[in-house]
């Protein structure tokens, strides 16, 4: 089973991935960003978690108005290197935890939080300012694998600290039901106090941050009653992201050891770091045995019927290049590339062979076996002038004409729209 080994809270402002890109570890101002990591660094370094938890917030870089989810949780292969407007910093991507990740998923979402999730985006500084400070890396690789969880705080209404706690509880139930014997770190970045918007824009309450450290710690429950606008008043309204922190707590046990904690007010934002060793005793194997089952309650019935071929988290993350691809056949650019010349655009994208094959032969069963998502395949269908009906036949090993005689009605037709006169054969007549 997956063991919670503690809670990390670090502030992630781009003062942190800044000071180490230009090497200010003794220039007095940037020091003690560093003498206050330095302790987290070397916490890591003793306990090697296998995976990494990791709660943050981008700041309007991957994650947009067009579509502003408010928990959204990474499954994806790796995370690389956002470009915030002056080229993205030199670092390697961190690997992603697809599996461990889909059971957290899985997990909070039989809990009733209804979760998005995302991948194949590149992360900002809310989160690799200060994962480049806190974990070594050898031969540019970083020592742990990742699950980002992503909060939207910076669109109002944002969650409440209340919500937050009880997402860190279901986390908890998440990891410790996991069935791997691995280690998990849980961290949580923002905060403390700052305000960088308006003429209230330089607000700080070193006060308050202090007994937030000490709540967080000691009194996580006192903080869950208090309301995003109290956060805001006194930790400055961008500083009301400090809820993510209850987040990580939340996965904690009631009782947690303080390991360390270090605080610095250098200009906008109050830096903080606090490391909290989880005191847990091991879940009894009957309670994980029966929160697994709850997991897997709404679909467990659904393994009986054939022919079926759920699109599951792993398979999103396992077979996201293929799914892609047929997916962006919907931009002109990439479906002209493929009518011109297959082939390139199969390289383009990095398809393997076996992947470039079903899609040559127009597999359409072997792609959904695959791992392809029907969804996508009536697009493939559009672009090459196959319309539904031949894709549902084929998916079920018949002739088209045989397929159309179990129907009401005989009639073809796909998700062409006004290039339907140009590659559609089977329905010239209309
Ligand atoms: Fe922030």
């Amino acid at each position: 089973m997956a063991r919670i080994i503690g809670g990390v809270g670090v502030s992630h402002t781009p003062t942190i991935g800044f000071a180490y890109d230009t090497h200010k570890q003794d220039d007095p101002s940037w020091a003690p960003i560093f003498k206050g990591f330095e302790p987290v660094r070397a916490w890591f370094r003793e306990k090697k978690p296998d995976a990494l938890v990791y709660v943050f917030n981008d700041h309007i870089t991957s994650f947009f108005f067009d579509n502003y989810a408010v928990f959204s949780l990474g499954i994806g292969e790796e995370y690389p290197v956002a470009d915030e407007g002056g080229g993205a910093r030199a670092l390697p991507a961190v690997p992603g935890n697809p599996e461990l990740a889909a059971h957290i998923g899985a997990s909070l979402i039989a809990e009733e939080f209804d979760m998005s999730f995302f991948q194949d985006k590149p992360l900002d500084h809310g989160f690799f300012s200060p994962m480049s400070v806190l974990l070594e890396r050898t031969a540019n690789k970083w020592p742990t694998t990742l699950v980002p969880l992503q909060v939207g705080v910076v669109q109002f209404p944002i969650p409440s600290a209340a919500r937050c706690y009880k997402l860190g509880q279901a986390l908890r139930r998440a990891i410790e039901s996991y069935p791997e014997d691995i280690s998990v770190a849980v961290l949580a970045t923002g905060g403390l106090s700052h305000q960088v918007h308006g003429e209230r824009s330089g607000f700080n309450n070193v006060e308050w941050d202090k007994h937030f450290l000490e709540l967080i710690t000691r009194d996580p429950a006192r903080l869950t009653e208090m309301t995003v606008a109290e956060y805001a008043e006194l930790g400055g309204w961008e500083g009301a992201e400090i809820v993510m922190w209850l987040i990580m707590r939340g996965a904690l046990s009631a009782n947690v050891r303080k390991v360390h904690s270090s605080y610095y007010l250098p200009s906008m934002t109050a830096i903080a770091t606090l490391v909290l060793d989880n005191d847990d005793l091991p879940v009894p194997g009957k309670v994980n045995e029966r929160h697994r089952e709850r997991i897997v309650e709404q679909t467990r019935d659904a393994a009986k019927l054939t022919g079926t071929h759920p699109f599951t988290l792993v398979k999103s993350a396992r077979r996201y290049r293929i799914n892609k691809f047929l997916h962006d056949l919907v931009i002109p650019e990439h479906r002209e590339l493929f009518r011109r010349d297959q082939e390139a655009a199969f390289a383009k994208a990095g398809l393997t062979e076996q992947e470039r094959d079903l899609i040559r032969r127009r597999d359409w069963q072997g792609l959904i076996h695959y791992g392809a998502i029907f969804f996508v395949l009536e697009k493939l269908g559009a672009v090459v002038g196959v319309s539904n009906l031949h894709i549902y036949a084929a998916m079920r090993g018949e002739k088209l004409e045989d397929f159309l005689k179990t129907r009401n009605t005989q009639v073809l037709y796909s998700v062409t729209g006004t290039e339907a006169g140009r590659n559609v054969s089977w329905d010239r007549k209309s």
